[in-house]
């Protein structure tokens, strides 16, 4: 018999060598970002060869690490690079990344029990509360992201409306049918919450927008006058905190004025730019969200703390605890010993087991602090700013829509912008040198760059409408050449 059981290294100096050689690796990659494309197609050989069976024996580290920098490494998203700006993602840190690997190393439960993981997680709760503004009883959880973040905190107010005997009793016993109010441009994973709720997605009013993107509150008042009349019960509203297509802010102050006089659970989706708070540009934008029931936030977004850290912010922990605790009797709770220290996470939401994702948050916030955050939040703004003023002064452009924050909707003018947009987005993704997307805005094709990274820069920017200006160039037939008339 000689397969060993013991997983650990049969010689520790062999693998402390290569794991130097790893870290100093990764290092290399993320100090030379700039130097490779932003992204790359996968080769269909590639792809192939990640569909071969599962290995009967192990093989070194040193190989398998191999494989990892040749075949996976260069054909990621590509959001840690500066030209990124396609999806609302952040681009991580090397210190995060750090933190990240202390923690597998620890390999923490944060289910519960009484550890010091722990109250590194309660540190942050403490930070979020004060930083918006939240009583000392608020309570708070990291999950995967603002998509779980927005159902946990749907399902509080769910609890809160319907009592907590309807966690027995079921929603179809509880009464007139539960319906919700969100902005028409409010993430898709507000409806999804509504589904996988039970409430049903339809049960989600989507309010009309105004010429600024934000929510109309007059048509909000009038259907929730609507639905009460037909025996209806209104029990949440949510209001977006950066819209994710074009970064608009609901006026969350009007919002909160409204909820608390129809008595509604008011939520503030801050995925993208809760943490804006951090910024005293962003901050004023945000008046409101201090009045907000809950809030859910992707430190892993504007916080730039490698995936995955969303969050969900609850003001008052009884209403978290009443959605979510539970007394089984393998999680009973004692005054001393590991079961001590209630109320535990696993009593705030649906994971037992959890990871430890509040300490590269926890180091991300201490190596930087909130004033260097702050700036690197509001940088990507003053970018986008930048880039708004040269999509106004090049005649082949047209603003899209507002600038609010940190996303930029733009296109090319006089084209089939559902034809060419898509296509010059794709050829300009191909091409390694930038990467922004495409969203609809008033029912046609835009051009949309979210500028989310701390490492993009003016010069990124520039080299993104040099992309832009040279594809239409190389292509008179999508786009004619300038009239004398037009302004230079
Ligand atoms: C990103 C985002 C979400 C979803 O968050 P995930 O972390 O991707 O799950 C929800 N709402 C808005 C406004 C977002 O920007």
């Amino acid at each position: 018999m000689t397969t060993r059981s013991n997983l650990d290294p049969a010689d520790w100096a062999i693998l402390r060598q290569q794991g130097h050689r790893m870290l100093d690796d990764m290092l290399d990659h993320l100090q030379t970002l700039r130097e490779r494309p932003v992204w790359q197609p996968i080769p269909a050989a590639l792809r192939a060869a990640f569909r071969e069976p599962l290995p009967a024996q192990g093989q070194p580290l040193a190989s398998v690490h191999q494989r990892f920098m040749t075949q996976v490494l260069p054909y990621s998203v590509g959001n840690a690079h500066p030209r990124f700006m396609g999806w609302v993602q952040g681009g991580g840190t090397p210190e995060g990344m750090l933190a990240e690997m202390l923690a597998a190393g620890l390999n923490a439960n944060l289910g519960g029990r009484d550890q010091m993981p722990l109250e590194v997680e309660r540190q942050i709760v403490h930070w979020m509360a004060e930083l918006f503004g939240f009583p000392a009883g608020a309570s708070g959880l990291f999950v995967t992201g603002s998509s779980m973040a927005n159902f946990l905190a749907l399902l509080v107010a769910r609890t809160q409306a319907l009592g907590p005997a309807s966690r027995r009793s079921g929603v179809a016993a509880s009464g007139p049918p539960l319906v919700a109010y969100a902005a028409s441009t409010a993430h898709g994973c507000i409806a999804q919450a509504m589904a996988m709720a039970g409430l049903g997605s339809d049960a989600l009013r989507r309010v009309p927008v105004d010429g600024r993107h934000q929510m109309d509150l007059g048509e909000l008042r009038r259907q929730v006058a609507a639905d009460r009349a037909a025996g209806l019960q209104p029990f949440l509203v949510v209001g977006t905190a950066g819209t994710v297509d074009v970064g608009a802010v609901d006026d969350l102050a009007g919002i909160a004025d409204l909820a608390r006089r129809e008595a509604l659970w008011f939520h503030v989706d801050g995925a993208l730019g809760a943490l804006g708070m951090l910024s005293a540009d962003v901050a004023p934008l945000l008046e409101g969200i201090e009045r907000a029931d809950s809030i859910a936030l992707d430190f892993h977004k504007w916080g730039q703390v490698p995936y995955d850290a969303g969050f969900v912010l609850v003001r008052q922990a009884d209403a978290q605890l009443e959605a979510f605790a539970s007394p089984e009797a393998y999680l009973a709770r004692h005054p001393r010993g590991l079961a001590a220290g209630s109320p535990w996470p696993c009593d705030l939401g649906p994971d037992l087991s959890r990871g430890f994702r509040a300490l590269k948050t926890w180091f991300t916030l201490m190596v930087h602090g909130r004033e260097r955050l702050g700036a690197a939040i509001g940088q990507t703004c003053a970018l986008a700013r930048y880039l708004e003023r040269r999509v106004a002064q090049s005649p082949r452009l047209e603003l899209l829509a507002p600038v609010a924050l940190n996303i930029v909707c733009f296109g090319l003018r006089g084209v089939d912008a559902d034809r060419v947009h898509p296509e010059l987005v794709a050829d300009l993704q191909e091409s390694g040198i930038a990467v922004p997307s495409t969203t609809r805005i008033d029912g046609r094709t835009a051009i949309r760059v979210a500028v989310v990274n701390h490492r993009t820069t003016a010069a990124d920017i520039d080299a993104l409408v040099d992309a832009v200006l040279s594809w239409t160039d190389a292509r008179p037939t999508v786009h004619p050449p300038l009239r004398e008339a037009e302004p230079a």
